[in-house]
């Protein structure tokens, strides 16, 4: 049994991941168009048919423009808290509204099973209606879905402990930011504890959570297998410039990255490679 990740997109100019087998999976996210998205599903041998639902993480226009589309037209069902549905609804940059008939009501923290995964959605710390990070639990290990998180709380730590595939967020680079062309209140909510995640929290809170998976911290976590960063900023950062920060900051822990840990930087406007998981992969 093999369980397939690819995201076809990640960041400002639109979001949206797949998970599941050959069979059948979920989106996260659909905030690309239609079309790209069926073509994406296609390269990995998928049709839409073939999508069993689609998780939303929060109302903000990138994460959410073809989700009524895939709702009303091609009856995907969307799993979502009521507020962000009334939220989708209300987005101006939403030119359809999403009909109540495909909408899922999701509580925060009740697993519901879909495709084969077993789904919990928790509260995060970000400025859209409200926002929820995904904890995902396949044959082959759990995944955490954590895009625009303003800061990691212990809700959401706590499914990281339980978490072997980790999408997380590097939006951007803090002095980049900074010294960027963003008027002042923007890189205000940017920085924020309900804005985006920079690089160097980002990876701190990874050099913390490898350390609570030593021997020696008590070993009861799950292993961290691979992290994705994900939603990066096209203004204020640049992948080659996390890569790098990476590497430094893994090294000066005496860390290295491929070896320890699998780190990848996701695109912004273009697929990543398919990951092909199994069990002990
Ligand atoms: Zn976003
Ligand atoms: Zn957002």
């Amino acid at each position: 049994m093999k369980i397939k990740f690819q995201s076809f997109a990640s960041g400002s100019s639109g979001n949206c991941y797949y998970l599941g087998t050959e069979k059948e999976g979920i989106l996260v996210d659909a905030g690309i168009g239609v079309r790209t998205i069926k073509k994406n599903l296609r390269e990995i041998g998928l049709e839409l048919e073939q999508i069993r639902g689609v998780l939303v993480t929060h109302d903000h226009a990138d994460h959410i423009k073809s989700i009524p589309p895939l709702g009303n037209k091609y009856f995907i069902p969307v799993y979502t808290t009521e507020l962000i549905y009334e939220g989708i609804n209300r987005n101006k940059c939403i030119h359809e509204a999403l009909s109540p008939a495909n909408v899922r009501y999701i509580s925060k923290e009740k697993p519901f099973t879909l495709a084969g995964l077993r789904i919990t959605a928790f509260p995060i710390p970000h400025d859209a209606t409200e926002s929820v990070g995904y904890f995902v639990e396949s044959p082959v290990g759990n995944f955490c879905f954590l895009t625009d998180i303003g800061t990691i709380t212990p809700t959401a730590e706590s499914y990281i402990d339980r978490t072997s595939y980790l999408i997380l967020e590097a939006n951007y680079d803090e002095e980049m930011l900074r010294m960027g062309p963003y008027p002042e209140y923007l890189k205000k909510r940017i920085a924020s504890g309900t804005g985006h995640l920079s690089n160097q929290a980002s990876i701190g809170y990874l050099l913390q959570a490898m350390a609570a998976r030593l021997p020696e911290a008590g070993g009861r976590l799950s292993p961290l297998r691979h992290v994705w960063l994900c939603h990066l900023s096209r203004e204020n950062n640049h992948p080659q410039l996390l890569e790098k920060t990476l590497e430094l900051s893994f090294r000066e822990k005496g860390l290295e990255v491929g070896r320890d840990l699998q780190v990848t930087v996701l695109k912004r406007t273009s697929p990543s490679g398919l990951y092909e998981i199994s069990r002990n992969g």
